[in-house]
């Protein structure tokens, strides 16, 4: 099953890291400390038991000599057999003692070890032996221990060490649950912390583009990994901004360079057609020169304004105008430029506004909506343009018949330089250029400009511009 983005996330997978070896240091420290917990209370019981072998050795060897004869028939001496009874039948502590000759000979035991049976075979060998018996009340611990002639064996129920070790299971097994909870919960406000500054350079990183490149990630100004990042994602940005300053200039300097000459041209191909010598044939080049000298005039006037807008050269006027006669001017214009295409253009709503602008730029948007329309849409087509007030804002659309835009284009045409595949074939002279010049212009206005389209049917692109820009005072 293909795991989920959310699901591999730093902080998830922080998470799941810092929960899985707190759970891991956990089990060890509850195993460890259960086999510790065994082995010293199992050391202390054998402490114990060997304590009390020892006793009875002390107590039964003094009297060796005075004695064999009831040892050689196989009874203690009553006075040794009161002790040990007073010793053990009176201990709370439940001994279970077992005293015998080497011979095999018992002379004392006390009730249960009846049912204890006899030690293993390998217990005397060493001195005292310590072994883990079953009974029928249950596991015995047994300590064999000896001095000629005597054996003596004492076991002592293993119960209280099972129970002190079932009482640590038993907090062991509270406790995982709330480790496991503690350890996630903690894990993750550790990897949001962490992470916090990651996400603050992310949202900083993915709102720098082309524009903003002056601005950097607020660093903090310490030597670590995050610091490190910022710093080095900072000196990025500064590369960026050079690289992109110097690539303005240099449009700008082209733009500046390539006006002069042009100018040139125009003015001789203008002399040209306009001399009363030229025959037809140089009129006819002079004339496709002036229309190449016009087009390449544009273009580089477009480069120009584009290159100045990016360096933030141009200035916005805001003056009051009346916005309904620019937009019956730009009408106009449009009637005649595409009176020999077969076109048919309306004004169909013109509101009277005054709006806070610049003329000039705003005169410049429609133009190249209008100049657009017309260059794309084939003879016998219709443009209508309409001025709607809405509340505080006009809404202009220019909305024609043509060849549409592809959705594959629609995200791209106001990019500087982009010009559909369809475009290229239907009107040659372009340069990509009107778009994003208008988007500017829309923008420094603190309005917006929208396109809907469909093939065929035809293109609608719609400015709206507040009537007074909200960054005014
Ligand atoms: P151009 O000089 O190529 O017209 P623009 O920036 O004005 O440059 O337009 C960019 C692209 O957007 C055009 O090349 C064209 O593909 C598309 N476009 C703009 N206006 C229209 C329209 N009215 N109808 C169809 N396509 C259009």
């Amino acid at each position: 099953m293909p795991i989920s983005p959310s699901l591999r996330s730093v902080r998830v997978v922080l998470t799941a890291w810092y929960t899985t070896l707190l759970v891991v240091a956990f089990t060890l420290f509850a195993i460890s400390t259960y086999f510790y917990l065994q082995s010293l209370l199992l050391q202390t019981l054998d402490d114990d038991l060997t304590g009390e072998t020892e006793w009875v050795l002390k107590t039964l060897a003094p009297r060796r000599d005075t004695a064999a004869d009831s040892l050689r028939r196989g009874i203690l001496p009553e006075a040794i057999q009161s002790l040990l009874d007073d010793h053990f039948i009176a201990n709370p502590r439940n001994y279970i003692v077992m005293i015998a000759l080497r011979n095999g000979t018992i002379l004392y035991q006390s009730e249960d070890w009846a049912n204890l049976g006899p030690p293993p075979a390998d217990t005397l060998r060493h001195r005292p032996a310590f072994s883990s018996r079953n009974s029928p009340q249950g596991g015995v611990r047994t300590c064999v221990n000896w001095q000629d002639p005597y054996i003596v064996q004492i076991a002592y129920p293993e119960r209280p060490v099972d129970l002190a070790l079932d009482h640590l299971s038993t907090i062991f097994a509270i406790l995982a649950p709330l480790v496991i909870v503690f350890s996630a919960s903690g894990g993750w406000l550790l990897a949001k912390l962490a992470l916090r500054p990651i996400d603050s350079i992310t949202d900083m990183a993915n709102r720098i583009t082309a524009h903003n490149l002056a601005e950097r990630i607020p660093g903090r100004d310490v030597p670590d990994e995050i610091g490190r990042l910022i710093r080095t994602i900072n000196n990025m940005i500064g590369r960026l901004q050079q690289s992109f300053t110097q690539i303005r200039q240099f449009s700008l300097n082209i733009a500046h360079e390539l006006r002069t000459p042009l100018t040139i041209l125009k003015g001789e191909s203008e002399l040209a057609l306009q001399k009363q010598e030229s025959n037809d044939e140089t009129r006819q080049l002079a004339g496709i020169y002036l229309e190449e000298t016009v087009r390449l005039s544009r273009i580089v006037d477009d480069l120009l304004t584009l290159a100045k807008t990016e360096a933030g050269q141009i200035k916005i006027q805001h003056e009051p105008l009346e916005w309904d006669k620019l937009v019956h001017e730009v009408f106009e214009d449009a009637q005649l430029l595409s009176s020999w295409r077969e076109l048919s253009v309306a004004l169909n709503h013109n509101d009277p506004v005054i709006l806070t602008g610049d003329s000039a730029r705003l005169r410049q948007l429609l133009r190249n909506l209008v100049i657009n329309a017309i260059q794309y849409t084939p003879p016998g087509g219709s443009i209508g343009i309409s001025s709607v007030l809405n509340g505080d804002s006009v809404e202009i659309s220019v909305r024609d018949t043509g060849i549409g835009i592809a959705p594959t284009d629609l995200p791209y045409i106001f990019q500087p330089f982009y010009r559909s595949e369809r475009a290229h074939h239907h009107a040659m002279g372009g340069s990509g250029l009107g778009l994003a010049i208008s988007q500017w212009i829309a923008h420094a206005h603190g309005g917006t400009i929208l396109v809907a389209s469909t093939q065929p049917g035809g293109s609608t692109f719609t400015v709206v511009l507040p009537v007074r820009p909200p960054h005014l005072p």
